[in-house]
């Protein structure tokens, strides 16, 4: 049997990691060098010649020119955090080297942190991948499908919403062969008309053509200027999940349902699902090259402005669509 290549890639092992990332200094220096690859320029004067000073668990470069002092991470996702960068950067490997992901009570016992302070790391770094995520647009061709996440959809056609149930766009840009490349996963309010045209402004790029299943209120992308080709699977005598035109987003939910199963089980996800969801896509849309995503959440991490716990726990990202 021919094995996956995507599944089968070599990842960044754990002792790879620990060559890289074991000390302090060795992390302090990888943060240094993404904040500024061309040496160090003091905020103030602009002047390069500086002095490293420790204080507690954090590094201070101090300009010889005005004598201003610059934390190495402030402004970045890790400011403020009494953890070592050690302890952010394992949390980093963690979460981006499993296909699964990792709960904040796994974090917990790898990390050998608190609950809360695990709980922190892991939504303040979801929190990063939903910046990251959110201006992306799928193009040329893609798969889109609605899916409730926290249940099934039970009974009452799809215009009924139970309580506790959150509505998804899910939408998979493919190949003209319909292999999946890349994800979207959008809360939406409702599926009226005027709320799927506007997801599609946001999340396609000019040009898409969208292939959907029957459902009306898909038509509504064809109002943001986008072709639209609805697939009517009755007619086919195959169920949505079979259809060839729907394989790839099928697979895509298929992932995501028993991601959600294994790793948050017994889990409330509705309070905080756009950004379990930017998780999942952030993770997937970076799958060809697992030895490079942790680098690549490393930077984005540098340029995402901090949330604060109170933030964190009582405002969520907006609904795409509303
Ligand atoms: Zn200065």
């Amino acid at each position: 049997m021919p094995i996956n290549r995507i599944q089968f890639q070599p990842g960044l092992s754990l002792a790879s990691f620990f060559q890289q990332y074991d000390t302090r200094a060795q992390c302090q220096q990888a943060l240094f060098e993404m904040r500024w690859p061309n040496g160090f320029v003091c905020p103030q004067c602009v002047k390069s010649q500086h002095s490293r000073h420790e204080r507690g668990t954090r590094l201070l470069l101090q300009c010889c020119h005005c004598r201003r002092q610059t934390s190495l991470t402030v402004g970045t996702v890790f400011d403020a955090s009494k953890l070592p960068l050690t302890t952010w950067f394992l949390a980093i490997h963690l979460l981006t080297q499993s296909k699964t992901g990792m709960s904040a009570l796994q974090l917990m016992r790898d990390l050998g942190v608190s609950y809360r302070s695990a709980w922190l790391i892991k939504h303040k770094l979801m929190q990063v991948m939903f910046a990251q995520e959110r201006e992306r647009k799928l193009e040329t061709l893609v798969q889109i499908d609605d899916v409730f996440v926290g249940g099934e959809r039970q009974g009452g056609g799809r215009g009924r919403v139970a309580p506790n149930k959150v509505l998804v766009v899910a939408a998979v840009q493919t190949t003209s062969k319909g292999k999946a490349l890349l994800t979207r996963l959008d809360v939406v309010p409702n599926w009226q008309k005027p709320t799927i045209a506007r997801w599609a402004t946001k999340a396609l790029a000019a040009g898409t053509h969208v292939v959907s299943d029957g459902l009306a209120t898909f038509a509504a992308v064809k109002d943001a200027g986008f072709t639209h080709e609805p697939v009517i699977v009755s007619s086919t005598g195959k169920s949505a999940g079979q259809h060839p035109r729907f394989l790839a987003v099928n697979t895509t939910l298929g992932n995501l349902k028993t991601w959600m199963a294994s790793t948050f089980k017994g889990f409330k996800l509705s309070h905080y699902t756009r950004r379990y969801l930017a998780e999942f896509q952030y993770r997937f849309n970076r799958r060809f090259d697992l030895q490079a995503i942790l680098t690549g959440l490393l930077a984005d991490a540098i340029r995402c402005t901090p949330w604060r716990e109170v933030s964190l726990r009582t405002q969520m990202p907006a609904d795409v669509g509303a």
